[in-house]
């Protein structure tokens, strides 16, 4: 049975895109109609036999779901207390969770006929998700990218070229995510009849936090079963970082309506002050950004906050919809690690396991392991988003090898 446009918890969202008061569509009236035509495409597609088989084949002949759960035994036992499971989505083609919603996007655009993907990309995780969805399909893909952001993420830079994209470099404003943002909208906005906008988490205006969600539930879906059958029961507790909150979203919506413990962790970087962090929904308030409504790090005036974290996917200073409403409706617990945290649980990964993490994922483990000392016992399962292989230069450089941890 199709899982896609079911909702996660509660009746959400409503038909305006609407989680509690978050989301919605807050956009340019020129961008109204191929929005609506997006929402409308999908709910119709969603529910299409065929659209739901071929993206069933894609994900296990392509993508190499499912991904297992994976006991980490000897980690659970040196840390003590509760034991310590992971849903290895690190081993996805491509290192990460990115690639189911990519490859969702992508077969919806080959079935509203469109030829051409159109996205921003900021650390460049996204953008290469997107190119590989865009070979795949034989789409033409442009990818929009702060000049800074080029500069700090070759590597990135040219698997997208690799892959067949399309990078325009974005040289106004302080040439980073939000003007890309803004550049890639105007690609669209001239395009529209020939391209879709592909947004990289469940965030933007509907119907993307709905859709990204619904791509990224086989995750929860999986892990459910997976964990139930390695255990013979359900796990104490859920954990996964919160960028934008899609691998978040993904998990969480597994066991939502169970007796499960759910917590996201947000990155508190360096502390607390402006600046040094990305905990949007610690220190954030209402408010819009990039066309939707979320806890959001502002100043005064409602501009966006300057945000930092040593994870560069989750230095985002808003964060999808459904997890202000699950926040608001006291269903999910939102705690932060900081990056001296973060790092500790990235070198015990590594040692003790053999996993190398990304440095977002790395956040969530931290997390776990942390909780798991105070539970004593019982089990604590983490969505393991991503591979480290994108950080090694980043760790090198500013943490070493881990030789002396
Ligand atoms: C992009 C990214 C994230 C953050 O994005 P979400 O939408 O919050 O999941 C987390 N982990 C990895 C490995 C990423 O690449």
């Amino acid at each position: 049975m199709s899982t896609i446009g079911r909702p996660a918890f509660g009746n959400n969202p409503d038909e305006r895109g609407f989680f509690g008061q978050y989301g919605g569509q807050f956009l340019p009236p020129q961008l109204e109609k191929p929005f609506a035509e997006i929402t409308e495409a999908y709910h119709r597609i969603a529910n299409d036999a065929g659209f739901i088989a071929e993206l069933r084949s894609i994900r296990k002949h392509f993508q190499g779901r499912p991904t297992p759960v994976y006991h980490a035994r000897k980690l659970s036992l040196s840390n003590g207390g509760a034991h310590i499971y992971l849903k290895r989505e690190d081993l996805n083609h491509t290192g990460a969770h990115k690639i189911n919603h990519c490859m969702g996007e992508g077969l919806l655009a080959t079935y509203m006929g469109k030829k051409k993907l159109i996205a921003e990309t900021g650390a460049g995780q996204h953008g290469v998700a997107l190119a590989t969805a865009a070979a795949y399909f034989g789409l033409a893909c442009e990818i929009h990218m702060g000049e800074v952001d080029i500069v700090k993420q070759a590597p990135n830079v040219s698997r997208m070229k690799l892959l067949g994209a399309t990078v325009v470099p974005v040289s106004f404003g302080l040439k980073t995510l939000k003007e890309a943002v803004d550049s890639a909208f105007q690609a669209y906005l001239a395009d529209y009849e020939r391209a879709i906008y592909c947004i990289g988490s469940v965030v933007g205006p509907h119907p993307f936090p709905l859709m990204v969600r619904d791509f990224q539930k086989v995750v929860g879906i999986e892990a459910r079963e997976q964990f139930i059958e390695l255990t013979g029961n359900l796990p104490d507790a859920v954990t996964a970082c919160v960028g934008g909150g899609s691998n978040a979203m993904g998990i969480f919506s597994g066991f939502l309506n169970d007796p499960v413990e759910i917590y996201g962790v947000e990155p508190l970087g360096r502390g607390p002050a402006v600046g040094d962090h990305a905990a949007t929904m610690t220190y954030g308030r209402e408010g819009i950004i990039h066309g939707f409504k979320c806890y959001l790090l502002q100043d005064e005036a409602g501009e966006p906050s300057p945000v930092y974290s040593c994870a560069s996917g989750l230095d985002y200073p808003g964060v999808g919809p459904e997890h202000c409403y699950l926040k608001d409706a006291g269903r999910v617990n939102y705690v932060t690690i900081s990056d001296e945290q973060c790092k500790e649980a990235f070198f015990k990964l590594s040692r003790q396991e053999g996993i190398i993490p990304a440095i977002e994922s790395a956040h969530a483990l931290a997390f776990a392991l942390d909780q798991a000392r105070k539970m004593r016992t019982g089990s604590i399962l983490v969505n393991l988003s991503g591979r480290g292989d994108k950080d090694l230069d980043y760790v090198l450089e500013n943490w070493g090898t881990g030789a002396d941890a």
